[in-house]
């Protein structure tokens, strides 16, 4: 019953080959079998799940979301982590190396792998660049991407030593993954806590500039154009960092990049609030700059969408603005804010939000998913695009609540997640 679904009545969105339109999809022993695009008759039986109305895409992958395992169980575990992913619509989450230990090592990307093989979703590590995040000496590489690691990043901060960048991008290129950059020069962003503007002097705040990121944007973009490897820039927040992937695509040089919903939504004025659940980081900037990475989005500069899901727990997040963590969780509450603030206003069309949120992903991270075509893995998200809903963080899968989203009405929700034929959450 489980495995040999036929998904019938709705539409399908398909990026890679651009179609979006009725079919009927047939799933068998956890692949996609058949696709059967207008279908002339309705199938029958009662493994037929009638989704008259509904929206069927490839699976949706997060390529930038933080667990708390190991470290901080109480802020999310690899199976919470995975459940809030369910939950959100995403069949595949690839989760970053800032844990306690960092995820440096072959042994704690083995560790990952096996707690994720209890996990409703596929999960992916991502290995950290520099031994403990600290930016002195390089990782094993090699040995974490034999043992599955997609990509290499020391987020949470950026790799501030120009040489150690360089040999980072060489040794990942040799393994044929991605160094994804999170972009800050520490030394400019010093102790800042929101964006630098005048919000930030009318509120008295320590600012961290918009040429923090562009600066070692900038930086990767030559490092990879150098050295042949593959940069992928993390949640791109300034108008000058879309300009700079832009210029660089149009070059030919091995970048990609994403924006996280926050960042397409929100703007540093909402800061007055003094909200710490808006403090993340990089911070959220201004009109100019959601404009543009909207922009990006939509022209392609930008080619995925990551929720940069960051957990943490109340009493962290309750202390005064300036002392509180950099962070907002953000799975089960990424494709309501894509449809609500992109699809429906009429920014992106579906086959291009879909895009960002699977095919580009998987293409970016090298992993399976992101088309729906007979031989595929069966991972595939049901999504009511009429269904209205209120964001209540106390209803989440996720251990923690850090969303600057409470109260918000959003349209559109995934009603189903489907992984390897199974399905793992359902509201229907
Ligand atoms: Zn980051």
């Amino acid at each position: 019953m489980k495995n040999n679904l036929i998904l019938a009545g709705g539409k399908i969105v398909d990026p890679a080959t651009g179609y979006f339109g009725p079919a009927a999809v047939y799933l068998e022993n956890g692949q996609i079998a058949k696709i059967e695009k207008r279908p002339k008759e309705k199938p029958s039986g009662k493994n037929v799940l009638k989704l008259d109305g509904m929206i069927i895409c490839p699976g949706l992958i997060d390529m930038h979301v933080h667990l708390r395992e190991p470290g901080r169980e109480d802020e999310e575990t690899v199976l919470s982590g995975a459940e809030a992913a369910a939950a959100g619509g995403f069949t595949a989450i690839a989760c970053m190396p800032n844990t306690d230990p960092a995820i440096d090592n072959a042994e704690t990307v083995e560790y990952i792998n096996e707690r994720a093989s209890l996990a409703p979703v596929k999960v992916y590590p991502i290995g950290a660049v520099t031994v403990g995040r600290k930016g002195e000496n390089l990782t094993e590489m090699m040995e974490m991407a034999a043992c599955g690691a997609v990509a290499f990043s020391d987020d949470g901060s950026g790799v501030q030593n120009n040489d150690l960048m360089r040999r980072a991008l060489e040794y990942a290129r040799s393994c044929d993954v991605p160094v994804i950059s999170h972009c800050e020069y520490s030394d400019l962003a010093a102790e800042g806590v929101m964006n630098e503007s005048f919000v930030s002097t009318r509120l008295g705040m320590k600012g961290i500039p918009s040429v923090a990121e562009e600066l070692m944007a900038a930086r990767d973009i030559m490092l990879a154009q150098y050295t042949g490897g593959i940069i992928h820039i993390a949640h791109v927040s300034t108008a000058g960092t879309v300009d700079l992937i832009r210029k660089a695509k149009k070059a030919g040089i091995r970048v990609t990049a994403e924006a996280t919903p926050h960042h397409f939504t929100l703007t540093d004025d909402l800061i007055e609030s003094f909200d710490t659940n808006l403090k993340v980081n990089p911070p959220l900037r201004t009109k100019k700059d959601v404009d543009a990475v909207k922009k990006g989005l939509k022209d392609g500069t930008i080619d995925a969408i990551a929720s940069d899901h960051a957990p943490h727990s109340p009493e962290e997040k309750e202390l005064e603005f300036d002392y509180a963590p950099f962070g907002a969780i953000g799975l089960e509450t990424a494709l309501g804010l894509v449809i609500t603030e992109l699809i429906d206003p009429g920014l992106l069309s579906w086959i291009e939000a879909v895009k960002c949120l699977s095919l580009a992903p998987a293409t970016i991270l090298n992993v399976p998913g992101g088309k729906l075509e007979a031989g595929a893995p069966a991972d595939i998200t049901v999504i009511d695009p009429k269904l209205e809903w209120m964001v209540n963080p106390d209803e989440f899968k996720s251990l923690s609540r850090n969303t600057p989203f409470r109260g918000r009405k959003l349209t559109g929700r995934a009603v189903m997640t489907i992984v390897n034929g199974n399905v793992v959450y359902s509201m229907m």
